[in-house]
């Protein structure tokens, strides 16, 4: 848990990092006219997850710092993958993330602009139609150790792939009979620069544009024109990119006159004992390995906003883990770490036991009710008291009773005393059983005189335990999330294994009969809470009146399993 040290709990100063510094320098120097211009462009396949939070913060980032704009655009060439579902889905995070576009963008708005760009390479003998079929081109394109092949018909006469890219477009032929390459260089080093293609026929119905187009552009020319278009500038993208940039910056100081956009790449965010691939998130998603793309256990922004992520961890765990520009993979513990410590300030104190058993103060007066203040924060006396009925019979953790306690065990058992919270001291005198020899139920004694859970005696207790009323507690339904995978980096498997081998078979315990403090009664969805000595949840969605269903979004650390390890470690 976070301490009271306020540096330490402060959210991160806005960071300085190697792409910053390069925006800034622009401004100094006036490169863009003093302007600064982002964009986020997210392929509508699938929905965003921790990584996009990344590169969302540091597009919006910059542009908030500097004063410029930055806007969202969907990335949507490829209509076989894309839906409207996505496109909606991408917005509500971005925003929930605390961001607003200035202007929203389809890159299928360009269509037509992006097609007269290709007539004009076309017209400069910059680009040509290529009738060779697509294992063909592959073959002519050479390796990294060979020089590729030029194409029987990169020769062909301006005019002639003027007349078939204006056939291709107006539907006259099938599915990869041509496409349209740059004509650049097939014995250049990087692959990408050998004639690459910019366009490809494909008789699919866009979710924008519908049947308008049967040829759509690849990515790697409508990404710099997009950008020039918006008159971005600076465009960043992931490492992975950085063999492209020699094609961007050709389209573009071939085609844009001016102002250009540039790209700068940055290292992805990898988390560990995570996937974080869209193609492998949309398998677990539609083979039911978990139950949707929001579903709790997944890196998603709307399965962590489920599970009871802040939107202020998140930008507040983008900005400590830095922009490196080196692949490099995170600790989950880190993300973690940042919703902990955002919602040991804000999230409310309540008492939970999760596996109850039942305990009967026997010398507590039978009817008789209490209101006990309860400290809201131990660690903030202004968030003040509640008020928590107290009564004979209790609910204390399962786990915080041992029949015959290990060494440094100092809760409950057999004639020991601990302290229930801002309650009373009790201490177990009997342990009854039933016929399989499971504890059924503690009876114990309390001490009058310890009212508030203090003994005027100076008598010391070494533990204090949560505790609900049996006849007051509400019945709610918990849900505890481990690790998806039970391996740090799941696409690592053997031989004949994927991913999906990896999966932790344990990572989901729904805990059905669990007892909460009264008060309780009254959470609404998506609030968030702090269950006393065990974590922080948050109201899920499947929440019906008077059937509450808690999402464990982390649990606090747990001292004892700390030395329950160290102890067998030792054995
Ligand atoms: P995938 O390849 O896993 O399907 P993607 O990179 O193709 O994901 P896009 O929708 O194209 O997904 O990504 C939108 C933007 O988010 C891009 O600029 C991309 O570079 C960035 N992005 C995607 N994944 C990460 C990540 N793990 N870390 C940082 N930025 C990312
Ligand atoms: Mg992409």
């Amino acid at each position: 848990m976070a301490t009271g040290n306020p540096e330490q709990n402060a959210p991160a100063a806005p960071p300085v990092d190697f792409i910053r510094t390069i925006v800034a320098d622009d401004l100094a120097s006036g490169k863009h006219h003093g302007r600064v211009a982002t964009r986020f462009p997210p392929e509508p396949n699938g929905y965003l997850h921790i990584g996009h939070a990344k590169s969302i913060c540091l597009n919006f980032g910059i542009a908030e710092e500097t004063g410029g704009t930055c806007n969202l655009r969907f990335d949507d060439t490829n209509p076989t993958k894309e839906d409207v579902e996505y496109v909606d889905a991408i917005k509500e995070d971005v925003e929930w993330l605390g961001f607003s576009w200035d202007a929203l963008f389809y890159a299928s708005d360009y269509f037509e602009a992006l097609y007269q760009f290709a007539v004009e390479l076309i017209k400069g003998g910059k680009a040509y139609v290529d009738s060779l079929k697509a294992d063909q081109i592959r073959e002519h394109r050479g390796s990294l150790t060979e020089p590729g092949r030029n194409s029987p018909y990169r020769d062909r006469t301006v005019e002639e792939s003027l007349d078939l890219f204006a056939r291709m477009r107006a539907g006259e032929f099938e599915d990869g009979a041509h496409v349209l390459r740059a004509k650049i260089d097939m014995a250049s080093p990087n692959l990408n620069m050998r004639d690459p293609t910019l366009y490809r026929i494909r008789h699919a119905a866009h979710h924008r544009t519908g049947d308008a187009w049967c040829i759509y552009p690849m990515y790697d020319f409508a990404h710099p024109l997009s950008d020039a278009l918006e008159r971005i500038t600076h465009s960043l993208c992931t490492l992975e990119f950085e063999d492209h940039r020699p094609l961007y910056d050709w389209l573009v100081n071939t085609l844009i006159e001016g102002d250009r956009p540039r790209q700068i790449e940055f290292a992805r965010l990898n988390v560990n004992y995570t996937v974080m691939s869209k193609r492998k998130l949309l398998q677990l998603v539609q083979q039911g390995h978990v139950s949707g793309w929001d579903d709790p256990r997944l890196p998603t922004i709307t399965g962590l906003r489920r599970r009871g992520y802040t939107p202020e961890s998140i930008r507040d765990f983008c900005a400590r883990i830095g922009m490196a520009k080196k692949e490099n993979v995170i600790d989950v513990a880190q993300l973690e770490h940042a919703v902990r410590e955002d919602l040991n300030r804000r999230a409310p104190r309540v008492m939970v036991v999760l596996r109850p058993v039942k305990v009967v103060i026997t010398n507590y007066p039978e009817g008789r009710v209490e209101e006990v203040d309860v400290i809201n924060n131990p660690e903030d006396p202004s968030a003040g008291t509640r008020k928590v009925p107290f009564s004979r019979v209790l609910y204390i953790e399962r786990e915080d009773f041992r029949e015959d306690p290990p060494k440094k065990f100092f809760r409950l058992s057999p004639g020991k005393e601990v302290r229930l919270r801002c309650a009373y001291f009790i201490t177990c005198t009997e342990v009854v059983k039933d016929d399989r020899g499971e504890i059924v139920e503690l009876r114990c004694v309390y001490d009058p005189a310890t009212r508030g859970g203090d003994s005027p005696d100076g008598r010391r207790v070494k533990a204090t335990l949560h505790w609900v009323s049996a006849a007051h507690a509400i019945g709610v339904e918990v849900r505890l999330y481990d690790r998806l995978f039970s391996v740090e980096d799941p696409e690592r498997a053997p031989e004949g294994k994927t991913f999906l081998d990896n999966l932790n078979p344990h990572s989901l315990e729904v805990l059905s009969d669990c007892r909460a403090e009264p008060s309780l009664v009254t959470a609404s969805p998506a609030t968030r809470w702090q269950f006393e000595r065990i974590g922080y949840f948050s109201v899920d969605p499947d929440s019906r009146a008077g059937a509450l269903v808690f999402n464990r979004t982390v649990s606090l650390r747990d001292t004892w399993a700390k030395i329950e390890q160290k102890q067998q470690a030792d054995s």
